[in-house]
């Protein structure tokens, strides 16, 4: 039995079924993902006796660390190569890997996260859209790019932690683990991390956001939006085509939104492309008849894609106009830019046969 991605219900009726008693469940799913104790040789109030069955039949497996990239900002990229599947076997570069992102900041950190290994969605902007998707991430894949940074970085922890799904995968596409691992990071007695401080970004599956607005437990939601109007979208996030701004946008304005809550949409700044003071417009009328939104400015970050940087006047133009007309717009920089910020780098240089496996941390 493997304990990583483990519910606690699920965790209490495994403790039943080896005729403990169901609470002592309970008590491992704490002490796995509040206490990160990844031994369960080391988990102190359950019986002797218990821990050792415990480690006879059980396994708590995190994916390998295989590569880190310290950036001067203080950011630190992870490569996690992740266990080989079915899939993994047919690619010629060997079982698949992904990205996560830790960056620390004054009072908090944040963690980039990723939810399936390589994507499907194919934004032309993206470098993960070039690996197509590989599979998708399993609860336990997507909690450990949280539990391993965390652990690394134990003795510099800031007293927040904000998650942010953003990195490799759509995760509407691969919803029912993203929601188990949610709620295990949600859980007060789990990760205990605030909705309020975990964010979920999806390209606009509208029929996974009408699904995320059913759920009691759910994170903050982000719609990567980077266009201003259909003819812009279709031409650099074809899924604009099976759910157009119009569809998208509708889908918003009916979201159950909490009472502290924004909607909050990406904006990728590609020079020449979707930059100019009519597009800021555009975009102001796109959002005219939603509440508590905020629009978030990110400078494209240049790497190989046929694509430039906005000017830093025109990133300010766009935002002032926005703001003038009652938008809330801030300008976001990726954290780690010297080291591959863009999602999907790392895993592209894996495709080269250079890096070493560096052990994480293990039970
Ligand atoms: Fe997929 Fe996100 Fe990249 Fe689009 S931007 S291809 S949704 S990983």
């Amino acid at each position: 039995m493997e304990l990583l991605g483990k519910s606690k219900n699920e965790l209490r009726d495994f403790c039943a079924s080896l005729g403990e008693p169901a609470y002592r469940g309970g008590q491992l799913y704490h002490a796995l993902y509040a206490e990160r104790r990844f031994s369960v040789r080391e988990i102190s109030n359950l019986p002797a006796a218990l821990r050792e069955r415990l480690a006879a039949e059980t396994t708590f497996t995190l994916p390998t660390v295989r590569q880190t990239y310290a950036s001067q900002d203080g950011a630190v990229r992870y490569l996690f190569g992740l266990p080989d599947s079915g899939a993994d076997a047919k690619r010629k570069s060997g079982p698949a890997s992904v990205e996560a992102v830790f960056m620390p900041s004054a009072g908090r950190q944040t963690i980039c996260i990723s939810t399936q290994a390589g994507c499907a969605v194919d934004c032309h902007f993206c470098l993960t859209a070039q690996l197509g998707l590989i599979r998708n991430l399993t609860a336990a894949e997507i909690l450990a790019q949280i539990l391993i940074p965390l652990e690394q970085h134990k003795t510099q922890l800031a007293p927040q932690t904000n998650i942010v799904l953003m990195g490799q995968g759509e995760p509407l596409l691969n919803f029912e683990a993203v929601m188990a691992a949610l709620r295990i990071i949600l859980d007060p007695e789990g990760l205990a991390l605030s909705p309020k401080h975990v964010t979920l970004s999806t390209s606009g599956i509208v029929p996974g956001i009408e699904r995320l607005a059913q759920e009691k437990v759910r994170p903050k939601l982000a719609i990567s939006l980077n266009a201003s109007n259909d003819e812009q979208r279709d031409a650099i996030m074809p899924i604009n085509r099976k759910y157009p701004l119009a569809a998208l946008l509708a889908t918003c304005r009916n979201y159950p939104l909490r009472p502290w809550e924004h909607l909050t949409f990406e904006y990728v700044m590609l020079g020449g492309v979707n930059d100019s003071a009519e597009d800021a417009r555009r975009v102001v009328r796109l959002l005219a008849n939603l509440k508590s939104v905020k629009v978030n400015l990110i400078p494209w970050n240049p790497g190989e894609l046929p694509y430039r940087e906005s000017s830093a006047d025109d990133i300010e133009a766009f935002r002032k106009i926005l703001v003038d007309r009652g938008v809330p717009t801030f300008v976001r920089y990726s954290r780690g830019r010297d080291v591959m910020a863009a999602c999907g780098q790392l895993a592209l240089l894996n495709i080269a046969p250079a890096n070493a496996d560096i052990p994480a941390p293990q039970p």
